[in-house]
């Protein structure tokens, strides 16, 4: 899976723009879906541009609430997102747990409302610079881990975020994440005994220039990429590697 994060970028133009260019760019693989989560704003345009050009895009979302009921003034709920069809859900990216203050539990219940309404989950998570200095990466990244506990996917995909990767140019060594991506799927299979396979994909500064290197480990199932995802030239080469 190769993902596309915009943050928050973009224009009704841009997205257009991207859609219709990565469309025509990317050689689609049945096993490599290519998706797109673009500012929740530009859900309903991109669903529209990716039917009526027959793209191979999937739709993602950046986020989603746990509730469809509670009173909550700028709230997505799932139901919201399934009215666009969106194929996916990122939750619990380093910026929303820092910003909107997500802990173990709340992210629990955003997982609970992806499963019930069928959005693949694309769960992120990964450790700041002092916690990966003091050695306690993986006790961290375990800790992270405990909101899947006895939740039943369909198809889960974790995002293996350093959150001292993201946006910094620093991207994390191959051989490091090569090491993360195991203990997280041996993690995943003994702690969770998830019945299918977890794909890991990684995210933190990925670049035309890195994305062979980190694609060549075996532990890597693709890529989560914001600030090189938004120039749809540079996305579908990097897509087109994979
Ligand atoms: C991200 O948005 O999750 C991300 C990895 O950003 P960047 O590729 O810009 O580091």
């Amino acid at each position: 899976m190769i993902v596309s994060n915009w943050k928050m970028n973009g224009s009704k133009l841009s997205v257009e723009k991207w859609i219709k260019e990565v469309s025509k760019s990317i050689l689609p693989k049945e096993n490599v879906p290519c998706v797109f989560c673009p500012p929740v704003c530009y859900l309903d345009l991109s669903r529209k541009i990716i039917d009526e050009n027959s793209s191979p895009i999937s739709l993602g979302s950046q986020i989603i609430e746990s509730s469809t009921q509670t009173a909550l003034t700028g709230g997505i709920n799932s139901q919201m997102l399934q009215d666009y069809s969106t194929d996916y859900v990122l939750i619990g990216h380093s910026e929303q747990r820092e910003h909107y203050k997500e802990d173990n539990a709340s992210l629990r219940l955003k997982l609970n409302s992806a499963i019930d309404s069928q959005i693949s989950v694309i769960f992120c998570l990964g450790e700041s610079e002092e916690i990966k200095n003091n050695n306690k990466t993986k006790e961290f990244l375990a800790d992270q881990l405990e909101p899947l506990l006895e939740q039943d996917f369909g198809l889960l995909t974790l995002a293996y975020e350093p959150v001292w990767a993201i946006g910094t140019g620093l991207n994390a060594t191959s051989k490091y994440i090569d090491e993360i991506h195991g203990f997280l799927k041996d993690y995943c299979q003994t702690r969770f005994a998830l019945k299918q396979n977890v794909s890991v994909v990684y995210g933190g500064s990925v670049k035309l220039e890195n994305c062979e290197e980190i694609l060549s480990s075996n532990n890597v199932d693709g890529l989560l990429i914001g600030g090189a995802s938004l120039d749809p030239e540079t996305f579908s080469k990097i897509y087109n590697f994979s």
